[in-house]
């Protein structure tokens, strides 16, 4: 079974459309590389899929859980979905292990001395226990956005999106966040991630989404399509950026 479905997903700014019948389906495992322009809607479509922005039209289905226009199971989808932002977000008052704990505690009920035991896991596959005390200001851009993926995996999600998760880094630190998520990758974490890193998209995505005004224009393996391309519009962004 798939382990996400979307399909015909509309979504409207006031007048403004901004995604024209989205249809996408992820395997579990996979790993999408959504790549397009500035204002493509690349943004908009990840964060319908964990409720951050409202649909227009179209069903989103996650592990067998269905969002609508209605948005009745808004919290329980929310669970099965992780995302992490170009801003880190993290809290600036909570020390780092704090910021892991809070999301289980509050969301899951889970207890002090279980969330703190998963928090110690979740930092330690990000290479981060040694800052479990420490404070967001403290940790270099790098280290922070490894923080904000520990934070997302605490809640077990089933796929984790990632939003240029690289883009507000400086160039030296961008290789560790990497390295973090194309290790998620390997260990079979299901990946939806909008991205600049092309060479990383090649490498390490199985499936590759080329957004241009607000549709899925082009679609398929990624080696396949940057040596390939087959519209007009997906060639010349693959030229723009290279
Ligand atoms: P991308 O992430 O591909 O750059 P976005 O999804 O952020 O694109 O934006 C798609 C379009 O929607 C753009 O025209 C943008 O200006 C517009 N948009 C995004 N967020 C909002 C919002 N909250 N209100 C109004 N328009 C928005
Ligand atoms: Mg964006």
């Amino acid at each position: 079974m798939s382990l996400l479905r979307i399909s015909a997903l509309h979504k409207y700014y006031g007048d403004l459309h901004v995604l024209k019948g989205i249809d996408l389906t992820v395997e579990p495992g996979d790993v999408v590389a959504i790549i397009g322009r500035s204002g493509s809607g690349k943004s908009t479509l990840l964060r319908t899929l964990n409720g951050l922005e409202t649909i227009d039209d179209g069903v989103i289905e996650v592990d067998g859980e269905y969002l609508d226009a209605a948005r009745a199971n808004l919290r329980s989808l929310r669970q099965k979905v992780g995302m992490v932002f170009q801003q880190f977000n993290l809290f600036p008052h909570l020390s780092v292990g704090q910021n892991v704990m809070l999301a289980p505690q509050v969301v899951k009920n889970t207890s002090r001395d279980e969330a703190r035991a998963l928090a110690r896991q979740m930092l330690e596959r990000v290479g981060l226990l040694d800052k479990f005390d420490a404070y967001p200001e403290q940790l270099s851009g790098g280290q922070q956005q490894r923080v904000a993926i520990a934070r997302a995996l605490a809640m077990s999600p089933r796929v984790l999106l990632c939003d240029e998760i690289t883009s507000a880094l400086d160039p030296e630190l961008v290789s560790e966040v990497l390295a973090v998520v194309k290790q998620l990758a390997v260990e079979g974490m299901t990946l939806i991630l909008v991205t600049h890193e092309m060479r990383f998209a090649r490498e390490v995505g199985n499936k590759l989404v080329f957004m241009h005004q607000g549709r899925v224009h082009e679609t398929g393996h990624p080696q396949t399509l940057f040596a390939h391309p087959q519209t007009a519009e997906l060639a010349q962004f693959i030229g723009s950026i290279n």
